[in-house]
């Protein structure tokens, strides 16, 4: 919450060259399955939520945009490529995925359905386990350094000594 108790928003991309502040509510976070969000995401769908007007800032760096559309443009990380924006006339989404906390802003509405994958909806029957389950088959995982930029806003990054 900011000072006004107006809610509160930070994340940005993987790499941490672009990071930004949402104050203000956001409108109807979704899902789209249709064929350009899968593209632009390089998923089975794509996850945004709409800020309010005049209540998105840039804290760091910008993201590079693709005009997908006439009247649409998707924004990323020149950096790493992280999907970050859906900007359209009307409004811009950012990608749920890029915020700190995702876990806040759960979708209410999927959009797109006509190009819904087939096997969307069986995803959460599928079998499940956690990251280092695989640690045998994968070595690496456990001396892993991890270089993505932490979920919350930093005074430089990447740290000194951090090779890239
Ligand atoms: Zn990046
Ligand atoms: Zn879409």
């Amino acid at each position: 919450m900011s000072l006004d108790n107006k809610p509160l928003y930070t994340g940005g991309c993987q790499c941490g060259a672009v990071r930004f502040r949402v104050e203000g509510a956001l409108d109807k976070p979704s899902i789209c399955h249709c064929r350009m969000c899968q593209k632009a995401f390089g998923n089975f769908y794509a996850a945004l939520a709409t800020v309010p007007k005049g209540g998105l800032e840039w804290t760091r760096g910008e993201p590079k945009r693709f005009r997908s559309s006439s009247h649409v443009l998707r924004g990323f990380c020149g950096a790493c490529g992280t999907p970050l924006t859906f900007e359209a006339p009307d409004g811009i989404g950012l990608a749920i995925g890029a915020f700190d906390h995702p876990e806040e802003i759960a979708p209410v509405m999927q959009w797109g359905i006509e190009a819904k994958l087939p096997y969307a909806d069986a995803i959460p029957d599928l079998p499940g386990e956690e990251t280092e389950a695989d640690i045998t088959s994968a070595p690496y995982l456990g001396e892993l350094e991890n270089f993505q930029h932490p979920d919350h806003d930093t005074e430089t990054w990447p740290p000194k000594g951090h090779r890239s």
